[in-house]
């Protein structure tokens, strides 16, 4: 156990974010740098290390969070990082980025704010960088299989590394420019800088991962042709397909979806761009639907130099409790302030959008919403409760349907699909063609980093059974594993 007494003594504490006057004037992360290692070994140490550590089965990746908190509070940075690794590929993008399912099933959380679990996987990895720790593990012999993985997010990323170090010879395709999916071009640049990406792809490479970027199967690889050329395939192509809202006026000019906005702002970071030919620039900006999407829009608005920012949300304003019906250890709907609304902007919940309205040239000008309530469970609209707001920019950020499918992929390869839409797969992730899988958001729809890396940990489990017979690595999950899901 860390420290007996540490959850007495010991208020929680998190990491400072830089003052908002600055960090709208960048796009770095917008934490200041530094400022979790001088508390984090004491916000480790509030740890309990329960009899039952609920925080194992909220975190998808069953991430050892006691251990590596009391290696933390000691400061035993090398010890910490090599348990969290025994359970992440990645802890830098979850530590990050992560909605941190784990602390609303801390035990602590019971009563007192919950332990800093997030804070701490973070320093620790970024420790273990700075220390040369995160090295390059190469398999000791190669198997003579060949895996090709479709789509390089951290559902791919994490399946190829497993299957790499397992000693398969695994080729990630990417139809993108570069690696990483929608870390990559979806989250921006101040809620996790690109390097950190770059770095794992190096540390990935030097293993013997193989990329190709600028290759979409389906189109530029039929489907028959790579399950010709490899002895397995796994499957990680997201679910990119954008949900569309159908109203009148839809067709106007400065109506985007959030990820025909978002990559093209990721783009003017990576210096393909000087600035982004869908700019917020000196505009009234809608973002319509609430989520991470919505809320990396509202970020990214404010610092492109919006005139205005709203976003319109069409289910009633979460409560800042837990509700009976989400009661801990499970995570709840809360309302959130994330560091983009600390930004600015005005939140309106409970509307709906009924058309938009444009010049004569054909720009978009004005969004028109009503207000709308539950009766009896079916959402209505309140008559008389019609208005107008000024809208220059739309964004789109309701979600998404499913994995694409217009490349031809589900097709050629004749997947089934779920009742969901979402490419079927059994309890070791295969699909119904023999020797082809699937991980991520493309078999369990649109969801989370960690459910992606642990999903494709688990899927490499599965092609490694398939491709050897027997496999001795670790699976977090199965497809059917929902408890505590989010
Ligand atoms: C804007 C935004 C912000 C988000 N923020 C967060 C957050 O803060 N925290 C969090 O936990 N989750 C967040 N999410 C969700 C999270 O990013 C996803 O759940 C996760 O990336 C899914 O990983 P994946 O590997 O399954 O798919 P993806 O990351 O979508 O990667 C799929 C990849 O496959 C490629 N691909 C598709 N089809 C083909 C093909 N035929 N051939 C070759 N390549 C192909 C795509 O180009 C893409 O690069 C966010 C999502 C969005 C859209
Ligand atoms: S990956 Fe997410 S859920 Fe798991 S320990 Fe880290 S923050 Fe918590």
């Amino acid at each position: 156990m860390a420290d007996p007494k540490g959850f007495l003594s010991t208020d929680r504490e998190v990491a400072k974010t830089r003052p908002v006057d600055e960090r709208v004037k960048d796009w770095n992360e917008v934490y200041v740098p530094g400022s979790l290692l001088p508390i984090i070994s004491k916000q480790a140490g509030r740890c309990m290390d329960c009899g039952i550590p609920f925080c194992h089965n909220g975190c998808p990746l069953g991430n050892l969070i006691p251990e590596w908190n009391d290696y933390a509070y000691r400061e035993d940075w090398r010890e910490a990082s090599e348990r969290l690794h025994a359970t992440n590929n990645f802890p830098e993008f979850t530590g990050r980025l992560c909605p941190a399912p784990c602390e609303s099933a801390c035990v602590l959380g019971i009563n007192q704010p919950p332990v800093t679990i997030k804070n701490v996987e973070v320093t620790i990895i970024d420790k273990a960088w700075d220390a040369g720790d995160v090295t390059p593990q190469p398999p000791e012999r190669l198997s003579g299989k060949t895996v090709a993985v479709i789509g390089s997010g951290p559902a791919g990323l994490a399946a190829a590394q497993q299957l790499t170090r397992a000693g398969h010879t695994v080729a990630v395709y990417e139809r993108a420019d570069r690696i990483g999916g929608l870390l990559r071009y979806g989250i921006p640049e101040f809620k996790m800088e690109k390097r950190h990406i770059n770095r794992r792809i190096e540390q990935m490479r030097a293993e013997g991962t193989k990329f190709r970027t600028e290759t979409e199967i389906g189109r530029d690889i039929d489907a028959a042709k790579l399950r010709k050329r490899y002895d397995a395939v796994v499957i990680a192509a997201g679910a990119t397909t954008s949900r569309d809202l159908p109203v009148p006026g839809r067709e106007l000019n400065g109506i985007h979806f959030a990820m025909e906005y978002l990559p093209l702002a990721n783009k003017v970071q990576e210096g393909d761009l000087t600035t982004s030919p869908i700019t917020a620039e000196g505009k009234h900006v809608v973002v319509i639907g609430g989520g991470d999407t919505g809320a990396d829009c509202v970020g990214t608005a404010h610092r492109q130099g919006a005139a205005s920012v709203t976003q319109l949300e069409i289910m009633p304003r979460p409560g800042e409790e837990r509700s009976a019906g989400q009661p801990w250890p499970t995570f709840p709907m809360l309302y959130k302030v994330t560091s983009a609304h600390e930004e600015g902007g005005e939140r309106i919940y409970s509307v709906s959008t009924t058309h938009f309205e444009g010049d004569e040239d054909g720009n978009v000008q004005w969004l028109h919403l009503i207000e709308v309530e539950f009766k009896d469970g079916k959402l209505e609209q309140k008559p008389g409760t019609e208005r107008k707001i000024p809208a220059q920019l739309v964004t789109l950020a309701m979600g998404f349907t499913g994995t694409d499918q217009k490349n031809g992929l589900v097709e050629q390869f004749g997947l089934e699909l779920d009742e969901r839409g979402n490419i079927a797969r059994d309890a070791s992730f295969a699909t119904n063609v023999p020797g082809v899988f699937v991980a991520g958001d493309a078999g369990r729809g649109q969801s989370l980093i960690v459910w992606a890396i642990a999903e494709g940990r688990s899927a490499a489990r599965g092609v490694d059974r398939y491709l050897a017979g027997a496999s001795e690595l670790p699976a977090p999950i199965s497809p059917t594993d929902r408890a505590l899901m989010v």
